[in-house]
């Protein structure tokens, strides 16, 4: 098989579907990118792929290549993970990169196969790819496509990959379902529940689970604002909620909301087609959990602000977090660098650190002063603001903290580190939707 892309997706399929006894061979335009994976250098961070990939590279079973043409002609199963990012100036997705997978495989095709998607696409992309397909490929060749989503977690791909919630198969015919079910043959013997479905409901699947994930991110963060407003506790709300088991605890940690490379471009997307499909008003309210979203990081702003006296020019602030969530080194969208520009806008002095993503937020902000050295951060500070959960800011003595900022000054922007510590260790601590003691 290939797999065609091996960004944050492609690179940790293609790893374990060689870990499970496939022969693949990965295929990207990135030439870097390709070089390091030969190398066994995972081209980002990803908790265990390091390890997974060196195995899958000494096995024999993996290879790299930048060739379509080579790919075309390695094995009958194709996944495409390329990205599928917003339109610039819409909000509709781009699907220009696996349209220019299709083009480049096509024509090469020697033999009858099945190109299978992973990438996050608008509901009838399949459909559309199966006409391309067949204008393109050679007379006699017959190319059936197939969409089987993905929902690895960045963080935990590794093993979201090897023993995923559900598998979901979008298909035609009854010979790509036979295909899907022996490709993760070993996770159908170990129970993973396989829904096998038409195309349409496949891509619908993972656009709905992506919206209901934002969507309870977005409830929480709104109640996190009335909380403010009413003087309540939205992490006492929260607590409380989570106990019904027809709701549960899981995202709805209030704070400065959702970010990344998917969650934002793939609700926005959604609303885009479903316009298309003149059912624009039945997903309205994703522009609603939107909007909310992207409100947190105007709130933590504002409250930045105001804890700085109102002007934040000239100032010095430390921002704790560059990735958009920990245990990654994505920072596609990332609320914490969002709230550090903006922050930098008002003419404040501002040093990011980060344990993992440094070297893509300083390509991402120049302007910014990044750091992984988290004291150095953080010397002589007048604010901190806690954006990104990395497990290593709960392990941080706040006395000894408080000994190098020069005012111990705290938002917890993810209101997750222990505030009576903290507040303990003499530091003034904020959050959103959290009453201030008296
Ligand atoms: P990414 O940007 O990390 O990776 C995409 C890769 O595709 C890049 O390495 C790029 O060089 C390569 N590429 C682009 N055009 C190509 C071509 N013509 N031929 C070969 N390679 C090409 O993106 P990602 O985060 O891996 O996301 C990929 C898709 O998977 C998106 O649709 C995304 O929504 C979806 N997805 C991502 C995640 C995640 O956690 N990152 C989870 C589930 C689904």
């Amino acid at each position: 098989m290939t797999v065609i892309g091996t960004g944050y997706l492609g690179a940790v399929h293609a790893a374990c579907m060689a870990e499970i006894g496939h022969d693949v061979l990965g295929v990207d335009v990135d030439v870097e990118k390709v070089t390091a994976l030969r190398e066994g250098r995972p081209p980002f961070y990803e908790p265990g792929l390091d390890d997974i990939l060196i195995q899958a590279l000494a096995s024999g079973r993996l290879r790299f290549t930048t060739s379509l043409r080579e790919a075309a002609l390695h094995g009958e199963v194709h996944f495409i993970c390329v990205g599928t990012p917003q339109q610039a100036g819409s909000r509709a997705a781009d699907l220009r990169y696996v349209d220019a997978v299709v083009d480049g495989l096509a024509p090469h095709l020697p033999a009858s196969c099945l190109v299978a998607g992973k990438s996050t696409v608008p509901v009838g992309t399949t459909a559309r790819l199966t006409a391309r397909l067949a204008r393109l490929t050679p007379a006699g060749v017959r190319a059936e496509v197939a969409w089987n989503p993905e929902f690895l977690r960045e963080g935990f791909a590794v093993e979201d990959t090897l023993r995923p919630d559900r598998l979901v198969a979008g298909v035609t015919s009854r010979a790509a379902d036979e295909t899907l079910r022996r490709v993760y043959a070993p996770m159908l013997a170990a129970g993973v529940p396989y829904i096998s479905t038409d195309p349409n409901t496949a891509e619908l699947v993972k656009v709905a689970a992506n919206s209901f994930l934002a969507t309870k991110i977005s409830f929480v963060n709104a109640m996190a604002e009335v909380c403010d407003a009413a003087g309540a506790d939205v992490v006492t709300l929260a607590d409380a909620l989570g106990h019904d088991s027809r709701i549960g605890r899981r995202f709805l940690h209030a704070g400065v909301g959702f970010g990344g490379g998917c969650l934002p471009k793939d609700i926005r997307a959604f609303t885009a087609r479903a316009q298309e499909l003149g059912v624009g008003p039945a997903v309205a309210f994703l522009d609603q959990v939107d909007e909310i979203n992207k409100r947190q990081r105007d709130r933590t702003v504002a409250l930045a602000r105001r804890l700085l006296g109102g002007d934040a020019a000239g100032r010095r602030v430390t921002v704790l977090g560059a990735t958009f969530k920990p245990n990654s080194d994505d920072v596609r969208d990332s609320p914490a660098l969002a709230v550090a520009a903006a922050l930098h806008r008002l003419g404040a002095e501002v040093r990011v650190h980060d344990p993992e993503g440094t070297a893509n937020a300083r390509r991402a902000h120049p302007e910014l002063h990044h750091t992984s050295d988290l004291l150095t951060a953080c010397r002589h500070t007048e604010l901190v603001l806690h954006l990104t959960e990395w497990g290593e800011y709960r392990e941080v003595d706040p006395a000894k903290l408080a000994g190098v900022v020069r005012e111990p000054v705290l938002i917890d922007g993810r209101n997750a580190l222990a505030h009576d510590e903290w507040r303990a260790a003499g530091w003034t601590v904020k959050a959103l939707g959290r009453p201030s003691p008296t």
